[in-house]
């Protein structure tokens, strides 16, 4: 794949990763800019809604197996017969809105469901002051799991009614399935204000489920990044973070050019505004340096790996190992023909493993390019030490390719009749 036939370093094994899962809960809490309010305010307002849910990036059960598995948390919570029945009565109407193209299970085994529900009397699990809350898991482009939390009393200490508990679960269920985000108008499902006994899905709650269930995802955040853009600013978080999914599905199709440009913008935005260790930057760097990795901009990925060598280094959690990302850079380093870089990457990588693996591979790695190095120049005599350490190590390493490489080469060179 990426093999560089004039010395045989072969790297395919490392371009073949992909985008690593993200576990992290909505993105709901992104502050909005003082500014973008007014402007939301401009719009119609079913797009204000929209627009809503689009800076959230849509998530969504739509590749999920159906039925959801729905499973209700025991809890110390008194729930009456009446609320169970109007939390069960409000899955059905999300099951009948939808055409069935969602349907709930309810499961008594808490064995990874799809989505859990708690009720709960302590106001202070519930977040905002709010009578509902809703988390949601997402692994690379869906919800993989929702959590539920509802408050059993108002929050003026009266018990729910069995109606407005059936339109608060409604609302839940909502942001559970991808509708992440609220509506300004009271006669919507996901209204952000004051819900009612009688509220219920409106035609804008389906118009926009279903448009988060039947287009494809990437479609939608480019669709609606010039509504985002105009009302977040181009270099606002919320902009960059859906540019970077964007670039993110591209990527997993292998679609490496149209990814670059989001994931190239995207970056700085998120170098600037986050810290060093957070998932959605860590995401959007090592989208950007997969991008362009596969387009043979080794200029661009470069200084991508070496940050996040650099991070990992600092304990960060970045899921491409250390050798790895030496590896990466050293390639990046030799395609530029840097050669003095590379070799400072090959001794720093040298030296790094002769303190934490002295035994292992990474090492092993690197002495055998700094000696293929020394021997290419005519350094037979520099090259030999070198090369025969690799090879020692790589004898026990049978199963390594590049391992079988530098023995035959060492034999074929050093050794000999
Ligand atoms: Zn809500």
């Amino acid at each position: 794949m990426f093999c560089k036939s004039r010395i045989i370093l072969c790297l395919s094994a490392l371009a073949a990763f992909g985008s690593p899962a993200i576990a992290v809960s909505n993105d709901q809490d992104d502050t909005l800019p003082a500014a973008a309010m007014p402007l939301i305010k401009q719009l119609p307002e079913e797009d204000q809604y929209f627009q809503n849910i689009a800076r959230s990036g849509f998530y969504s059960f739509k590749n999920a197996p159906q039925p959801l598995r729905v499973y209700l948390k025991p809890s110390s919570a008194k729930v009456s017969p009446e609320l169970q029945a109007a939390l069960q009565s409000a899955f059905d109407v999300w099951t009948k809105a939808s055409k069935e193209r969602l349907k709930f299970q309810f499961v008594k085994v808490d064995n990874d469901p799809d989505i859990t529900v708690v009720w709960t009397n302590n106001p202070g699990d519930i977040k905002e002051g709010k009578q509902g809350y809703t988390d949601f898991v997402k692994t690379k482009d869906d919800i993989s799991k929702s959590k539920i939390t509802l408050l059993t009393n108002r929050r003026n200490g009266t018990p729910l009614t069995a109606p407005f508990a059936k339109a608060l679960v409604m609302h839940e269920i909502g942001h559970a399935i991808g509708l992440n985000g609220h509506s300004y108008s009271s006669g919507d499902i996901m209204f952000g204000g004051r819900l009612e006994d009688t509220s219920h899905i409106s035609a804008s709650d389906l118009k926009f489920f279903n448009k988060i269930y039947t287009t494809p995802r990437e479609e939608l955040l480019k669709d609606t990044l010039p509504v985002l853009e105009k009302i977040y600013g181009s270099d606002s978080l919320i902009v960059s973070k859906n540019m970077a999914r964007l670039a993110r599905i591209y990527n997993n199709k292998k679609q490496f050019a149209l990814a670059e440009p989001y994931a190239e913008k995207a970056l700085p935005v998120q170098e600037k505004e986050l810290p060093e260790n957070d998932k959605n930057y860590l995401t959007t760097l090592s989208t950007a340096a997969f991008a362009y990795w596969n387009l043979n901009k080794f200029d661009k990925a470069c200084p991508c790996y070496e940050t996040m060598l650099r991070l990992k280094r600092k304990g960060v959690d970045i899921y491409l190992t250390e050798e790895q990302l030496y590896r990466n850079i050293v390639r990046c380093r030799e395609e530029q023909k840097q050669t003095d870089k590379m070799l400072e990457a090959l001794n720093e990588m040298q030296s790094t493993f002769e303190k934490s693996n002295p035994q292992g591979e990474g090492r092993a790695w690197a002495m055998a390019k700094l000696g293929y190095f020394e021997f290419q120049n005519g350094q037979k005599e520099k090259a030999k030490p070198l090369m025969k350490a690799a090879c020692d190590i790589y004898t026990r390493v049978p199963s390594s390719k590049f391992g079988s490489w530098c023995i035959n080469f060492y034999k074929s060179q050093f050794t000999g009749p």
